[in-house]
């Protein structure tokens, strides 16, 4: 028997069962998962767990990955790559993610079966709908960003983006084993990195021309 009015009662039930949709416990999951590694959570890493999830979803994947089926290149390093690692089980030293230095919070998909691309990044309104899907009264805009990315629909937070890479997946693995000894410096060079010049062998720190990142103080 129903003792308080049924509205109550039936958010009380609903309270104790924690009746929610399937997708927001696992995103729940996987946004503890990423808070764990930084000791807090940021509005980045949930537009990467929405981000991995959504592009896997494209190709029908389930995720996270054990295998690797999924191929992604993220546009930024950050908080952004956490939310992205959890969701899809990619990441650099699996050799399944690679970073590209774009300062972007956006990621490029790819089914490795099929060398199909997708882009995926946030929807360049996003920051103004996530107000909509704040708690009520959340005034702070970070605050209002952090909760309103977790609830709102994809199709109002992200956008995606058919691509095609202009690198074969093939040159990107490599083979495993390949190694080649730079004809300038000596060291060793793996994964077809090296860079052919008149004849010679160089790796990309050493080969003429190339912006470097570093030059050695002597
Ligand atoms: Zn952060
Ligand atoms: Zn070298």
């Amino acid at each position: 028997m129903l003792e308080q009015s049924p509205d109550i009662e039936v958010i009380n039930i609903l309270k104790a069962t924690k009746i929610r949709r399937n997708d927001m416990i696992e995103m729940d999951a996987l946004l503890v998962q990423s808070a764990v590694r930084h000791r807090h959570l940021c509005p980045r890493q949930v537009l990467g767990v929405r981000i991995g999830l959504a592009g896997a979803k494209e190709f029908g994947l389930d995720v996270p990955r054990r295998d690797k089926r999924l191929f992604v290149f993220v546009e930024t390093d950050g908080c952004f790559i956490s939310g992205v690692e959890v969701a899809t089980g990619c990441c650099v030293n699996r050799r399944t993610m690679r970073v590209l230095d774009y300062g972007k919070i956006a990621a490029v998909f790819v089914d490795v079966t099929t060398g199909e691309a997708m882009r995926v990044a946030p929807r360049k309104d996003v920051r103004h709908h996530a107000r909509d899907y704040a708690p009520h009264g959340e005034t702070r805009r970070y605050f209002a960003m952090l909760h309103g990315y977790q609830t709102m629909p994809d199709d109002l937070l992200l956008t995606l983006q058919r691509v095609e890479l202009q690198v074969p997946l093939s040159e990107i693995f490599s083979r495993p084993g390949v190694r080649v000894n730079c004809d300038q410096c000596g060291e060793e060079i793996i994964n077809e990195r090296e860079v052919k010049q008149d004849g010679k062998t160089f790796c990309m720190g050493c080969i003429e021309n190339q912006e470097h990142l570093y030059s050695f103080i002597y």
